[in-house]
């Protein structure tokens, strides 16, 4: 498969990335202490549907067991760090951090993204802990030029996070991503001579997504529902996404802006 896009597809990407970012700060703006996380799911694919796309997740086999993933939204509180199932009546307390991710499939592309937000007032610390993660997602963008390779994004990244002692989930990674919800190459968040060296091309649609922890552990575990993926010493962990694709110009260009 292609590691690139057209020029036509990443301006379908495009379209459908705004409409993600719609319908993700819809979803945000619902956040808060009392509501339900399947409240906020069908706020955002109501707003999906509305313009014209289709949800990615919903109904998404990634399982081993090959088990449709059930909601539009991939809804993580605390120390579930991702993959969180958006369906449930699970109910947001004050002082919880929410990461909400979201994709959708617009003109036959799909566009991935990601945001994690806290409910009511949270601690300081967990309040510091999204800051970082989302700085360190811009530094992968930044990173992220023809000529230069995967690995660099992967040390821009990895080199924001490490010095305020976090930790760098290693068993998911940020993805390519357009033709299909996760696509060649693997983008990971850390420096590892396990991924081979790709360089960075004009017309790569990439998700970079930083997945963060607190407490400085890296480990994940998958919870008993089969899908929402915890840090395994139960710390708080927060994450970011964004689709971009590499322009002509030789820089990355976010086709999924970041609602808050
Ligand atoms: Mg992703």
């Amino acid at each position: 498969m292609a590691l690139t896009k057209t020029t036509k597809e990443i301006d379908a990407m495009r379209r459908g990335g705004a409409l993600l970012s719609r319908a993700l700060k819809a979803a945000v703006d619902a956040v808060a202490p009392g509501v339900k996380l399947s409240e906020l799911d069908a706020i955002a694919e109501s707003v999906i549907r509305d313009g014209g796309a289709e949800p990615s997740f919903k109904g998404y086999k990634g399982s081993p067991d090959d088990t449709p993933f059930p909601s539009t939204v991939c809804i993580s509180v605390n120390e579930e760090i991702v993959h969180g199932l958006g369906n449930r009546d699970r109910v947001l307390q004050e002082g919880d951090i929410v990461g909400l991710d979201i994709g959708l499939w617009l003109e036959g592309l799909c566009t991935d993204m990601a945001v994690t937000v806290p409910v009511g007032e949270v601690k300081p610390e967990l309040i510091e802990l999204m800051r970082v993660t989302r700085e360190s997602l811009m530094k992968g963008v930044e990173a992220a030029k023809v000529g230069d390779a995967i690995k660099d994004i992967s040390r821009a990244i990895e080199g924001h996070i490490k010095p305020h002692g976090y930790g760098i989930v290693r068993a998911l990674v940020g993805h390519g991503v357009g033709h299909q919800v996760h696509e060649a190459p693997h983008v990971p968040n850390f420096v590892s001579p396990r991924y081979p060296h790709i360089e960075i091309q004009e017309g790569m649609c990439l998700a970079l997504e930083p997945m963060v922890s607190l407490s400085g552990g890296h480990k994940v575990d998958t919870a008993a529902d089969g899908w929402s993926i915890v840090l395994a010493d139960g710390s708080p962990g927060a994450h970011f996404e964004v689709t971009i694709a590499i322009t002509k110009e030789g820089g990355a260009e976010i086709l999924t802006p970041l609602p808050v």
